[in-house]
């Protein structure tokens, strides 16, 4: 027996019918009115090799979706109360034609489809899943059968050699757990594990491609988007450090003399923003108590002599 804990993205607001209400109630024991609760799907695990280069079987997934029905989600400390709670009312294996999994199958997935109450405590955690906040579930299993791709030895009675992730004569080896035994959690988390969710395996990270040619050619747009958006960011921090660098240098050499501006440009070079700030306050503050400030010229001639005496204090 082994316990497994995924994660996955995919959460979505869905619409009452009343069907799900019907569902919903016989649940709840209720009698609750489609105002009353708010619905929505979640992806909770699927038939892909993940990042531990473990997979579900799809009779697996069946499995857990029968274990998964009623099951309440954990939510993290601040969502302790009892009335906030969701719950699935329903699951379903869905196929996703024209996606082949990593060993060829065709992909599957495990939906939840779950109902919490539209009270004033959920508002908010009904309003980060609309917002697409909370869009990570992470399950936790427990999986009686663990077989290796290679040799296909159930790895839960002793190792068989075989080490996942590796290739032997060119085939991978991943682990396929089989056999549901228990469901015992579903909740929101922040970071993913399955690929799905968005972590690039080494597998699919051949070595030398970068991350943006990576995502151009998978054609994941919208992390496409995010990247260029940390990127310019990025410029902007470098441009930033680069400032106060030159402004370290200026004001050390007019502190000093006898300093020689490139090889201490050199040395502000390899410090960081917090080590370049506290210098640059000790800089200001002898400047400051100079008798005639912005007069006396570096040596060097690098960065440290751009634009002369012209800082403030
Ligand atoms: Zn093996």
């Amino acid at each position: 027996m082994m316990d497994v804990k995924k994660s996955a993205a995919g959460v979505a607001g869905t619409a009452v019918s009343q069907e799900d209400l019907r569902e919903i109630n016989a649940l709840a024991k209720g009698e609750l009115t489609a105002e009353q609760v708010y619905t929505f799907a979640v992806r909770l695990c699927d038939n892909e090799v993940d990042r531990d280069f473990e997979r579900f079987s799809r009779a697996a997934l069946e499995e857990l979706g029968e274990l998964f029905l009623g099951r309440s989600c954990i939510f993290d400390h601040q969502w302790s109360a009892k009335e906030q709670t969701a719950r699935i009312y329903r699951t379903e294996v869905v196929e996703e034609p024209g996606i082949p999994t990593e060993t060829g199958e065709s992909y599957c997935y495990l939906k939840g489809y779950a109902y919490m109450l539209r009270s004033e405590k959920n508002a908010e955690l009904i309003a980060e899943i609309e917002g697409g906040i909370k869009k990570e579930v992470s399950v936790g299993c427990s999986m009686k059968r663990q077989i290796c791709s290679i040799c296909g030895r159930d790895r839960s009675e002793g190792p068989c050699g075989h080490v996942p992730g590796r290739r032997y004569d060119g085939r991978l080896c991943y682990v396929t757990l089989e056999g549901a035994a228990d469901a015992y959690e579903w909740s929101f988390v922040a970071v993913p594990a399955q690929r799905e969710a968005g972590v690039v395996r080494k597998g699919l990270h051949p070595k030398g491609e970068g991350l943006k040619s990576y995502l151009e050619r998978t054609g994941a747009r919208g992390w496409l988007c995010e990247l260029e958006t940390l990127e310019k960011e990025a410029q902007l921090g470098r441009s930033y450090l680069e400032g106060l660098r030159k402004e370290l240098v200026r004001l050390a050499c007019t502190a000093d003399a006898d300093l020689d501006g490139d090889l201490f440009a050199a040395v502000v070079r390899r410090l960081e923003e917090r080590e370049i700030l506290e210098l640059r306050r000790v800089y200001q503050k002898r400047v400051a108590a100079m008798p005639l400030p912005g007069v006396q010229i570096c040596r060097g001639e690098g960065a440290a002599a751009e634009d002369g005496g012209a800082f403030l204090v």
